[in-house]
């Protein structure tokens, strides 16, 4: 199975995709979190991403498209994937059809995350990380977390906060989702699969609707 999730940042992709790829035994391919992942490590692809980040803008097309293409090529792919923050633009959505149908594969669900701009400014100000496992938590939530990081049994989460969750890069992160990711979501709109959710709910609650929207697993 094959699923990819459009939506503005803070709107709880990340989160749903960790669940899911437990539930169905899928592939969580987070574009974000492999820009993450190549800063840290100091590659080219991470010094060319850098700096687009850290403006809260989005990273050139052919960098991107290069990064899931090599990725979606990976053994790994074959059991399914959850395609979390990519495609972004129309020449990354055509990439992505041109990549599936020569693959001989196609996306089986489209679930467009819907939130009210208000709630996404004040998720992503108070959002933080674990650095180990990845989790999401709200600032207020960190103090009261009683168990241990799920990677990391006998300590608990080690939470940051994002450089790009920082307040002056929110609004234009929000801003460069509406001008430029707003418009594919009409093309996906129209093809099988698609779902629009109202992720302005608890997580529990859009788990749900996504559950019973995929059916047994
Ligand atoms: P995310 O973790 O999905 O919020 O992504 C964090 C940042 O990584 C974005 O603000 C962009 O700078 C970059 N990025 C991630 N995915 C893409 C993409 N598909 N196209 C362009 N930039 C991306």
């Amino acid at each position: 199975m094959n699923i990819l999730f459009i939506g503005p940042p803070g709107s709880g992709k990340g989160t749903q995709s960790k669940r899911l790829q437990d539930r169905f035994g899928l592939v969580h391919l987070s574009t974000g979190d492999m820009f993450r992942e190549a800063i840290a490590r100091q590659t080219a692809v991470g010094m060319k991403a850098k700096g687009f980040m850290d403006r809260g803008e989005y990273v050139p097309d052919s960098v991107v498209i290069d990064l899931i293409r090599d990725r979606l090529s990976a053994p790994d792919c074959k059991k399914g994937f959850i395609l979390d923050g990519f495609p972004r633009t129309e020449p990354q959505a055509e990439a992505l059809d041109g990549l599936l149908s020569g693959m001989g594969l196609k996306l089986d669900a489209i679930f467009q995350f819907d939130v009210a701009k208000g709630v996404l400014v004040e998720r992503l100000s108070s959002r933080r990380v674990c650095r180990v496992c990845g989790q999401t938590v709200s600032q207020d939530q960190v103090a009261s977390l009683a168990s241990d990081c799920p990677k990391n049994p006998g300590s608990k989460c080690d939470f940051y906060q994002r450089s790009d969750d920082a307040p002056e890069v929110v609004g234009r992160r929000i801003e460069v989702y509406e001008t430029q990711t707003s418009p594919i979501v009409g093309f996906y709109s129209r093809k099988p699969g698609f779902l629009k959710v109202d992720a302005d709910q608890h997580p529990d609650s859009v788990y749900g609707l996504l559950e019973r929207a995929l059916g047994p697993a």
